[in-house]
């Protein structure tokens, strides 16, 4: 799930000559530092780049950021959740959407502005002045952490990505008309893209921008500079940018440790935070975009286990909500999503609305179950796990 926003100070395009674009470059500088009220410190460097240059740097950054198997163990955590088909290579397609999207990108580590000696003409005054926001942020703000992954909450790393790039996003739009292209051309990888990973990406560019302008709105530039040192925690805040700006919201934090030893003979191997934006795309089996908002909104903090044994996926989740009528709604989101989510699973007689029950043909069993205004999700997992895992997960609650 963090993937999608480790690369995000990329942006879109697909072609030009190159001391053109140096030219053009110098000449956008000046527009960028009066837009975004910040002075350029240093001389930018600048390089133009080709597409190998842009492959390589990406599977560096991959390769930095992820140990051997965490990639691996992601793909799966969105295999298990019903994000991408069972049958994606992750990664590979990941870079693929990417190097199709990209129009160049700015290496906060290098302090380096790399143009692509592709870009169509009427994107480059637009992708320039965006990245050349990157490089201000990063004189001012210091961006290098931006692209470090957040190992075990990747909703506060695209909530931190929205910042940068809904800034970005918002002086390109600030910019002369001469600099405005069209955002995207037509890409058939992102086009194929399944819908959770096109709004991953798109995430930091958009919601960021509302974020941003909402901030700018409320106290201009300024109070976006002070956002630098008091950061967003969860897409929530993004989501919901009074709850950042106006009456803070912090999520709360969930345990789930030690989960692991009532799912004997399964291997733990992925540890995440949900988090509200991708709540959203939990829940997208509903087919009905203002539905999924709903059931995600209220959300105030999670955490999430997954779990492998030989091919087989599974994975528990606890929530925790605003009140217990947001939890009952994202528990009841969550039944209607079950039959296209996870085929062969057969509802039982259900105890109460609070908690609900599945079941399948090889002994596996599917548990959503609300106490106050927590939730609790077992999915996958042998029946017999069931009860020892609602002991633990609520005696520790209480
Ligand atoms: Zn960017």
């Amino acid at each position: 799930m963090s993937l999608a926003v480790l690369l995000s100070c990329l942006w879109m395009a697909s072609v030009a000559p190159q001391q053109e674009l140096i030219d053009l470059g110098k000449q956008c500088q000046q527009a960028v530092t009066e837009i975004r009220s910040l002075p350029i410190l240093k001389p930018i460097v600048w390089q133009i780049t080709s597409k190998e240059k842009v492959r390589a740097y990406l599977l560096k950054v991959l390769a930095q950021q992820y140990a051997p198997g965490e990639m691996e163990a992601e793909q799966d955590a969105m295999r298990v959740l019903g994000l991408i088909p069972r049958s994606m290579n992750y990664q590979q397609f990941m870079v693929d959407l990417y190097m199709e999207q990209v129009g160049g990108y700015y290496d906060p580590k290098q302090e380096i502005f790399y143009l692509a000696d592709w870009i169509p003409a009427h994107l480059q005054k637009t992708i320039i002045i965006h990245e050349l926001t990157h490089a201000l942020q990063d004189q001012h703000f210091g961006i290098d952490k931006f692209i470090e992954r957040i190992k075990g909450n990747s909703d506060r790393q695209l909530a931190r990505a929205a910042l940068v790039e809904g800034g970005a996003t918002l002086v390109m739009m600030a910019a002369p008309p001469s600099a405005q292209g069209s955002a995207a051309d037509p890409s058939p990888t992102f086009a194929k893209a399944p819908r959770a990973l096109r709004d991953t990406m798109l995430f930091p560019y958009v919601q960021g921008l509302g974020f941003v302008s909402h901030g700018r709105t409320q106290g201009g530039w300024s109070r976006i500079d002070r956002v630098y040192t008091d950061l967003p925690t969860s897409t929530e805040q993004i989501l919901h940018p009074q709850k950042y700006f106006a009456k803070r919201d912090q999520p709360t934090s969930v345990n789930l440790a030690g989960i692991e030893k009532q799912v004997k003979g399964w291997q733990k191997i992925h540890q995440d935070v949900l988090g509200e934006f991708m709540t959203r795309q939990l829940l997208h089996a509903l087919a009905d975009r203002q539905q999924e908002n709903q059931a995600a909104a209220g959300w105030d903090g999670d955490s999430f286990v997954v779990f492998k044994q030989a091919d087989e996926l599974a994975w528990i989740q606890l929530s925790v909500w605003d009140s217990e009528n947001d939890a009952q709604e994202y528990l009841t989101a969550l039944a209607q999503t079950m039959p296209s989510r996870l085929a062969g699973f057969t509802a039982q007689t259900h105890i109460s609305k609070s908690c609900l029950r599945w079941k399948n043909d090889q002994g596996q069993a599917v548990l959503f179950e609300r106490r106050a205004a927590r939730v609790l999700l077992v999915e996958n997992l042998p029946a017999a796990y069931i009860e020892p895992i609602r002991k633990a997960v609520w005696h520790a609650g209480e």
